[in-house]
């Protein structure tokens, strides 16, 4: 792949993002990076990352494609529906148990997606 300026820029902040973004998002930081950095370049070069199994795009049911890069370590996310704030979570517990769950079934997992909803325990929640 020919890597121009401004998709490396674009691989920089998805790089650097701990959050997710979306592309609206993506284009704000790249584009205070390089002021000439257009969406649609934002576009097209996610895609293309996308294709090249480089990021990972997930929809968290707000209506906007989120990206990460891909990494060796897999994790599992928590979306506050309140905020769209994303937290990465790894249970011991759970990868053990999806294993098992195929097993069962007479599959070994390749992938899985664990995508885990929620709002924020009000203070009387804590205490229950
Ligand atoms: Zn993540």
């Amino acid at each position: 792949m020919r890597m121009t300026e401004q998709r490396r820029v674009i691989a920089n902040v998805l790089q650097e993002a701990q959050d997710h973004p979306d592309v609206e998002e993506l284009y704000r930081r790249a584009s205070s990076v390089d002021p000439n950095i257009s969406i649609s370049t934002v576009y097209r070069t996610v895609k293309l990352f996308e294709d090249l199994a480089i990021i990972e795009k997930h929809e968290f049911r707000d209506g906007r494609a989120r990206y990460e890069p891909i990494s060796d370590e897999h994790h599992d996310h928590l979306i506050d529906v309140k905020s769209g704030q994303v937290i990465e979570f790894r249970n011991a517990r759970i990868e053990a148990l999806q294993e098992e769950i195929a097993r069962e079934l007479g599959y070994r997992i390749v992938d899985h997606r664990l995508e885990l909803y929620a709002v924020p325990l009000d203070e009387k929640d804590k205490q229950a």
